[in-house]
């Protein structure tokens, strides 16, 4: 058996360590907005290369928060990627401002700019660029165009902690970023987390006071807030964990080369993500696509391989959205990506010789299709 994601190469040797900072959390007796939430702040804004960075209850509500904090809200369109996890269109909808899709680039999976550019109306005011499997977007291509037409940009970095684009880190080019630290992302909690960053002292004072009932002084309220802190155990725990984060990114990349070596002769029939040059992906997922997907999912199914679907229903296609009125058909390369795209196992710890199998079941695929091929 291959799970699809462990988390045997990665919790089992801090184990001690996560419980002693917990025990350290617990006897300090400060619960909420303690010295752990202030210690892991400055410590993901270094990483980031941000001036700042905000703990929050989780990635929805950082991205929520920042198109707030930012002045974004009803009768302003934020631009989104087409084929995103839907939380990134959520946080639009939350903050009252209409979400309007644009297809991605087919090979990066990330938003296209000359698409951008095409989606642009006078009720435009931000973009939300998604740098989604932890591949990072064209950010100066999208800033310039932000530039000239006055748009605020938000990251949507939940995926791409530690990526770069142009030798510079995902987190650190928009007016703010919205990180997330679900257990399952690069830098994950043992729970619900989040952060912002930002380059911008006044953005960063007023997150700190909307995510704590939009008060600077206790009992005061200048602003209708939300709570939504970070959890000062969850803060301690993802500090301990940081210093990690590199070497988990680099295994995660050593997994990733290993497979577009080993699967690239399969082009034509397998769609291998495409890294443009000035990228540095993290590779949150490892998504290949082929028209035969939920063949070859039963197939590695049957060997004992995890793979899942990001995702199988994209966003202007669910319920949630229908009263925007979107149709089937109207996001062609979003519908095609749900229809086509596998991710494959791809977390520190993953063995050379599960990699291996993993490659030669997919091989063996595509050699001899199996009964339930069509
Ligand atoms: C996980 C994720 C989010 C939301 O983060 P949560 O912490 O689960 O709220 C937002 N956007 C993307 C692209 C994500 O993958």
């Amino acid at each position: 058996m291959i799970p699809f994601l462990s988390f045997a190469g990665q919790h089992p040797a801090l184990r001690e360590q996560i419980l002693a900072a917990c025990a350290s959390v617990y006897d300090g007796q400060s619960y909420i907005l303690g010295p752990a939430v202030s210690r892991f702040e400055e410590q993901y804004a270094a990483f980031c290369e941000a001036p700042y960075a905000i703990g929050v209850g989780n990635g929805l509500d950082a991205l929520t928060l920042s198109l707030r904090a930012l002045g974004v809200g009803p009768g302003d369109e934020v631009i989104v990627p087409s084929n995103t996890y839907i939380a990134s269109w959520l946080a639009v909808t939350h903050a009252g401002a209409t979400p309007v899709p644009v297809e991605p680039e087919p090979g990066t999976f990330n938003l296209d700019p000359a698409g951008v550019r095409a989606a642009l109306t006078p009720r435009t005011r931000a973009l939300l660029p998604v740098h989604l499997f932890g591949q990072p977007c064209r950010m100066d291509e999208l800033l310039t165009l932000a530039r000239r037409h006055d748009l605020l940009v938000v990251e949507d970095n939940a995926q791409a902690h530690g990526a770069r684009w142009q030798g510079r880190p995902t987190g650190s080019f928009g007016h703010c970023a919205g990180h997330s630290f679900y257990p399952t992302k690069n830098l994950g909690a043992l729970g619900d987390a989040g952060a912002v960053t930002t380059p911008d002292a006044a953005v960063a004072d007023r997150l700190r006071r909307l995510r704590n009932y939009g008060s600077a002084q206790k009992y005061h309220n200048g602003e209708v807030g939300w709570n939504s802190r970070l959890d000062e155990l969850q803060a301690a725990i993802l500090s301990l964990k940081l210093p990690f984060l590199p070497e988990w990114n680099a295994a995660r990349q050593r997994i990733a080369a290993h497979y577009l070596a080993h699967l690239a002769d399969l082009a034509g029939e397998l769609t291998l993500p495409v890294v443009p040059a000035g990228a540095e992906p993290v590779w949150h997922q490892f998504v290949v696509r082929t028209p035969r997907r939920d063949q070859l999912q039963a197939h590695l199914t049957a060997r004992g391989i995890g793979t899942l679907i990001h995702y199988p229903v994209p966003p202007h296609r669910q319920p949630a959205y229908a009263h925007l009125g979107f149709q089937a058909g109207q996001f062609p390369l979003a519908e095609a990506m749900a229809a086509t795209s596998l991710s494959l196992p791809i977390w520190p710890g993953l063995t050379p010789e599960q990699l291996a199998i993993i490659v030669g079941a997919i091989r063996d695929f595509f050699r001899e299709p199996g009964p339930g091929a069509t």
